[in-house]
């Protein structure tokens, strides 16, 4: 028996399968998916490498001609299952990427390190205990020359609670370290390790919540959803449903009726709203059944989380985009909230987007996708209307169900639009116009808060020279440089360079040097003007810089009391502040001007979704729209929060343009130092694609510039295809990858990207 062993290991060279014999001995234990060690390499002292089984065969063409040799040694711990390497294989073929990239992505945080000394381990924690006889201590204590009242109290308090957790038992007393470890060093008490779980939710007190008596639209839904579960078959599904409609609710009944089942479920929401309040609110349905996986736990807890549902002992798994990956055993439901957010398509290699694998899980499972949004992927929404046309068969077959009013009655904030062309006419040079400066204002007045939301950061856009027109550009990227003001810099957004300030023009040496553009930095500076008494906050990727402080901003703006906050995306989404009354869009047109097919869907939904945090307390809020396009469907549309009839225009657009869904867009990058280079084998592909295309439906653009066509001195060029993304396509564009000959261009491969402004998200 043969096995194909892929290589745990980032170098290129291994990153092909290679064919192994496996041993008799071994012949039992060697499954799909099992962690081996194998011999590699003809240097006389053999190295072991750690790989992974994808296949067992019974023949090698290998076998012949040379001799293969024989897995050394199988690590039943750490083996992947049958159904993971599947998956990996399918997203290696899909996305464009390697196998191993793929199940680095399955394997417990901290354990693809192939040194295992460097792999996280089952934490030890002191466990503090009485080390002599109660009586015999006290006696010493009472005895002592220098009584402490504080250590006699712990010692009484130890006698009755032995083995409590060392910072535990600081808390409880509230006495330093030190005064425990004197106790240790006189004898009293000492300390003994027990392996404990790491657990992210200590220390929080957790009120116990219940299930909500459905309303009637959310009965119907978790129904319909319900029938799935309970006779095992496939379904996809699509809560469309305003924020507070009460689709969480329908969530948590759903994973409970899972969970009744004895079956497991994935809850995946955006990075960014995986916020405590988020996370309590299951913990306080589910308490210690949840696990929750995300990038600000530490390696060390996520490998405890990785572990928690490895064993079982957690059946909900709650969250971001790589959560699909968790080890659960019998999936029964996978939840995917805010769908329609960019973070479920990643940008890095593996390329993949999230929902077509939960819904290739779901699928293989038999159970349901739950997909919820109050503002659904075009596409979604699509394929949701299109399913009551069609025939149930159709393998994009969405039910839909709609909610049409919030649930504990809460109003929709009251919005505005305000041209800002008008107010350039007037005289009002300010970023805010005069009806923002006075609601901000009142709302001082009332000390209710303010968000304010801005789509770039820093100071100011580009510097200009007003004589020349000369742009300060980076000099490694084609891309104008931003001014940030607290550092005094001009910094590039995407490559990091910074340089002085200009005060001459390096052309024309004039000094007449403009600041063109907005940005949150100067925005800031512009309210501390109008309100000096005003407390602000501003949160972009400039202040955002340590671990914790996204959530750090948002808890002082929420607990100080903060007038207002200023930020960019970061702050549309995940909080509830019900002492903000007025939320201000100080420019809607950013998105709306870009030169990409969704461009103008991103722009709605950031417009709902900023607007949304307006008035949900008590007290009703108000939403204010500056922008220099205040006829634009987008805005209109989402001013009145109008989805549906944003959906048919849009909808439309996309028909009569052959864009999402009415094709996929299949985006083929090149990346290389070599100007001419670049040029050249994005060429080459073109021409074999475009012949491979002659007849059929897919249509090819030629290679062009990418829109930032240099970064970090890297010329970038790009292909587009729009067609449909089926297996003769994916092997038309491999088969042309192949057969360009050598060349030192990267070649990257992007199904459906979230934007075609590759590189042009250096502004958050
Ligand atoms: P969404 O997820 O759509 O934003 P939630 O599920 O968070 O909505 O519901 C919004 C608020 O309404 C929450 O406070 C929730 O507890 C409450 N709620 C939801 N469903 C009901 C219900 N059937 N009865 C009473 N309150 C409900
Ligand atoms: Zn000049
Ligand atoms: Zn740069």
């Amino acid at each position: 028996m043969f096995a194909e062993v892929i290589i745990n290991s980032n170098a290129r060279a291994l990153n092909r399968i290679f064919d192994y014999v496996i041993p008799k001995e071994l012949e039992g234990q060697i499954k799909i998916g099992s962690r081996v060690f194998v011999p590699f390499g003809n240097s006389k002292i053999q190295k072991l490498e750690d790989g992974f089984v994808i296949n067992i065969k019974q023949k090698s063409e290998f076998a012949e001609n040379s001799k293969l040799k024989a897995i050394a040694k199988v690590d039943e711990k750490d083996s992947l299952t049958e159904s993971n390497i599947e998956l990996a294989k399918l997203m290696a073929y899909k996305y464009f990427c390697n196998i191993s990239d793929c199940i680095k992505l399955m394997l417990p945080p901290g354990t693809g390190s192939k040194d295992s000394s460097k792999r996280m381990h089952e934490k030890t924690l002191n466990f503090v205990y009485l080390a002599k006889k109660y009586d015999e201590i006290i006696f010493e204590l009472e005895n002592s020359k220098r009584r402490s009242e504080k250590q006699t109290k712990i010692i009484n308090f130890l006698k009755d609670n032995q083995g409590i957790y060392r910072p535990d038992l600081e808390s409880i007393m509230e006495v330093t370290p030190s005064t425990i470890k004197t106790l240790a060093d006189k004898g009293y008490v000492e300390f003994r390790a027990e392996p404990v779980k790491r657990n992210p939710f200590e220390h929080k007190e957790i009120k116990r919540d219940r299930p909500k008596k459905l309303n009637e639209e959310q009965q119907k839904c978790f129904d319909g959803i319900k029938k799935s579960i309970d006779s095992n078959y496939y379904s996809n599904n699509l809560i469309f449903g305003i924020t507070g409609s009460g689709k969480t609710e329908i969530y948590m009944q759903l994973i409970k009726a899972v969970l009744d089942k004895g079956k497991s479920s994935i809850m995946l929401v955006p990075e960014i709203s995986l916020t405590p309040q988020t996370i309590d609110r299951f913990l306080s349905r589910f308490g210690d059944k949840i696990a929750v996986l995300h990038s600000k736990l530490s390696q060390g807890e996520r490998f405890d989380e990785w572990q928690k549902i490895k064993e079982n002992k957690a059946q909900i798994v709650v969250g971001a985009r790589s959560a699909i990956f968790a080890p659960v055993s019998n999936l029964g439901l996978i939840i995917i909230d805010e769908e329609h957010d960019t973070s479920y398509k990643s940008e890095m290699a593996p390329r993949y987007n999230v929902k077509d694998l939960a819904n290739y899980m779901a699928k293989k499972n038999n159970i349901p996708l739950v997909l919820g949004s109050a503002t659904p992927e075009i596409s979604t929404f699509y394929y949701a209307k299109q399913s009551k046309l069609e025939d149930k068969k159709n393998k994009n077959y969405i039910d839909l169900y709609t909610l049409t009013h919030r649930a504990n009655n809460a109003i929709l904030p009251e919005s505005k639009i305000v041209d800002m062309r008008q107010e350039l006419h007037n005289g009002n040079k300010s970023m805010l116009s005069i009806e923002l400066q006075e609601a901000i204002k009142n709302n001082l007045d009332n000390k209710e808060q303010t968000i304010l939301f801005l789509n770039r950061r820093g100071f100011s856009t580009f510097i200009m020279c007003r004589d020349c027109g000369y742009v300060a550009n980076c000099p490694n990227c084609n891309i104008s440089l931003t001014y940030h003001k607290y550092s005094n810099l001009l910094k590039c957004h995407y490559c990091g360079h910074e340089e002085q300030v200009l005060t001459i023009c390096p052309e024309c040496q004039s000094t007449r040097i403009k600041y063109f553009g907005t940005g949150t930095q100067k925005l800031e500076e512009e309210i501390n003007k109008l309100y000096p008494k005003a407390t602000t906050i501003r949160m972009d990727l400039d202040t955002v810089t340590t671990k914790n402080s996204h959530e750090d901003i948002l808890n002082r703006f929420k607990d100080e009391k903060i007038d207002i906050l200023i930020g960019t995306q970061m702050i549309a989404k995940g909080h509830d502040f019900p002492n903000v009354t007025l939320v201000g869009v100080v420019s809607c047109d950013g998105q709306i001007g870009m030169p990409d097919y969704n461009g103008v869907e991103r722009a709605f939904q950031t417009i709902v979704q900023v607007s949304g945090r307006s008035g949900r307390g008590t007290i009703p809020g108000r939403v204010i729209l500056q922008t220099y396009n205040p006829d634009h469907y987008a805005i209109t549309l989402a001013q009145k929060q109008d989805y549906i009839e944003f959906f048919n225009t849009e909808i439309n657009f996309r028909k009569m343009l052959k864009y999402p869904p009415f094709c996929d867009i299949i985006l083929i990058r090149f990346n290389g130092e070599n100007l001419r280079e670049v040029s050249l084998i994005s060429s080459k592909i073109y021409l074999i694609l475009n012949k491979i295309y002659e007849g059929s439906n897919n249509v090819i653009f030629k290679p062009v510039p990418a829109p930032v066509d240099k970064i970090k001195n890297n010329y970038r060029w790009r292909i587009i295809i729009k067609g449909k993304v089926t297996s003769k396509m994916i092997d038309s564009i491999r088969y042309a990858m192949d057969n360009v000959g050598k060349h030192n261009v990267q070649i990257l491969v992007d199904i459906n990207p979230s934007s075609l402004m590759w590189g042009r998200n250096g502004n958050s």
